[in-house]
């Protein structure tokens, strides 16, 4: 199905993802429309509006935009615009959804209040993310502002010094429910985290875990999904 939404441009693969139901959200089709992917996946210019991976060094992939849209939309009710949510992307690796989510909680222009942190174990990534960003006025401002900030540190044990936080994506997959992770969620929050399947086929699931407004937590098993494992830094 991912090829289906491919388009020429940035506009285009979005309005496709939009039209065939991959989005469904107005404001993630608008926090999508307003980042040119190519700016993201510099080493594959040809395929930067293909609704698949692409490698971006490093041995990581910027992921396929319908994951990060299906992330968005799942996180959206906990990232309400201009109202100082608080995000953390964790295995940020090329920045594009560092991107896509200060669009939405800080709006297209990035006047609002809001802030989100992404964090990837490799200091080539997050100086990448960070040059990726710069090709646009509006990422240069977000990170002026430091409504982005970019930090190279090991996601498993989140970044509490930037929390709790009201969103937590995880771009890569868990070999566990990290704890450290839910407790850096808020009241109310919500985590979007693959993790690996203990039935020793290798299979992964989105897991959606939300904390409510007294604390407590709840799971819920999502889709099948195919992500790289979180692992530790390369040395
Ligand atoms: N969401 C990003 C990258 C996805 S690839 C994008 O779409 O561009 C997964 C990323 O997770 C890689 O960049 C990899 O370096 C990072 N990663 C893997 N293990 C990690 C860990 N323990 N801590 C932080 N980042 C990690």
């Amino acid at each position: 199905m991912a090829w289906r939404c491919s388009g020429r441009t940035n506009a285009e693969l979005i309005q496709n993802l939009y039209t065939r139901g991959l989005i469904t959200s107005p404001l993630v089709r608008d926090a999508m429309s307003s980042v040119d992917r190519a700016h993201y996946c510099p080493s594959s210019p040809n395929a930067a509006y293909e609704d698949s991976p692409q490698p971006i060094g490093f041995g990581a992939t910027i992921s396929a935009p319908h994951m990060h849209a299906s992330a968005c939309e799942s996180l959206l009710p906990f990232m309400p615009e201009g109202k100082g949510a608080k995000v953390l992307d964790i295995g940020s690796g090329s920045g594009y959804l560092t991107h896509v989510l200060a669009n939405i909680v800080c709006g297209a222009d990035g006047k609002g209040d809001g802030k989100v942190v992404g964090i990837d174990h490799i200091k080539g990534l997050t100086d990448m993310a960070r040059q990726n960003m710069q090709r646009s006025k509006e990422g240069r401002l977000l990170l002026e502002t430091g409504k982005v900030e970019l930090i190279t540190g090991d996601g498993r044990k989140g970044y509490a010094e930037g929390g709790p936080y009201h969103a937590i994506h995880v771009g890569a997959a868990a070999k566990e429910m990290h704890q450290s992770l839910i407790e850096q969620l808020e009241r109310p929050g919500r985590m979007f985290i693959p993790v690996e399947d203990e039935d020793g086929w290798g299979s992964q699931w989105i897991w959606v875990v939300d904390k409510d407004k007294d604390g407590k937590v709840s799971r819920k098993k999502d889709m099948g999904v195919r992500y790289v494992p979180l692992t530790d830094a390369p040395t």
